[in-house]
Parts: structure tokens; C-alpha cells; sequence
């Protein structure tokens, strides 16, 4: 996953790249630290006051290669939107069978307060690219 900073002269100007590792990141979930999380504290080690606007891309590979389904889970949506003082998400882009998708992550959050959400629910949006053949 990356996080990519807004920024009208340069949409490159900053990325975060964050992994998936092992350590628990809370202290009552027991999950591991997923790759937006990960991106998510580095974004906060480097906080200088200015809160700064990202887009959220998070890519996932199955072992076939394919881009599988990289929709962020319940908890990393939440901790997220719990960073709020330190950096907003505009838009998440994820995979899903080889489609890339882009969602308003105002939309991730208002699906994730209701019980609107099952698990095989996909959010198509506009832009339903095929990344490969
Ligand atoms: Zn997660």
C-alpha cells in the first residue's frame, strides 16, 4: 500500500509506503499491523503540524500474481478515521480481482457505520479499470 499526498504541483511530491508485518498494533484486537496502519504511523512520526490531505492505495497480490481483494478491514477503517488530527483521506483506491477501484473515503466511513456492508459487497465506482488482460 501507499499513501500519496494531494498536492497541486506535484501529485508524486510525497508517498508513504507502509507493509504488512506481525506486531500487534492494538492493544485489545488481536490482528496484526496491516500495511495502511503501518503507512498510517509513519504519517504521525513525521507530523509537523500540518495536516496534510492523502490519497489511500492499497494493493494486494495473490500468489497466482493476480491483484486480489485489498479493501481495507473494519478496524484499519476506524483506527484510520482516528487520525483525523494528523491527516485526512480524500480517496482509497483498492483492488479486487484485477479491477482497480477508487471510493470517497467519507463513503468507506458512512458504510462502515451502518450494517449496510457484507463481506462480498463491492463498492464499483467510477473508475472500473481492468490492470491486466
Ligand atoms: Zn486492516
Amino acid at each position: 500500500m501507499f499513501f500519496s499526498v494531494r498536492d497541486k504541483n506535484n501529485i508524486n511530491s510525497n508517498m508513504i509506503i507502509g507493509h504488512n508485518n506481525s506486531k500487534n498494533i492494538y492493544s485489545t484486537v488481536p490482528i496484526q499491523t496491516h500495511a495502511e496502519l503501518d503507512g498510517a504511523k509513519k504519517i504521525i512520526n513525521k507530523y509537523d503540524g500540518k495536516k496534510e490531505i492523502y490519497n489511500l492505495v492499497l494493493t494486494r497480490f495473490t500468489k497466482s500474481g493476480n491483484y486480489g481483494n485489498s479493501y481495507p478491514c473494519f478496524h484499519c477503517v476506524q483506527q484510520l478515521a482516528s487520525f483525523s488530527n494528523y491527516f485526512r483521506i480524500k480517496k482509497l483506491y483498492y483492488t479486487d480481482d484485477n479491477i482497480l477501484y477508487e471510493i470517497k473515503f467519507s463513503e468507506v466511513l458512512a458504510m462502515n457505520n451502518t450494517n449496510h456492508l457484507s463481506s462480498g459487497y463491492r463498492f464499483r465506482t467510477k473508475i472500473n479499470k481492468k490492470l491486466t488482460n
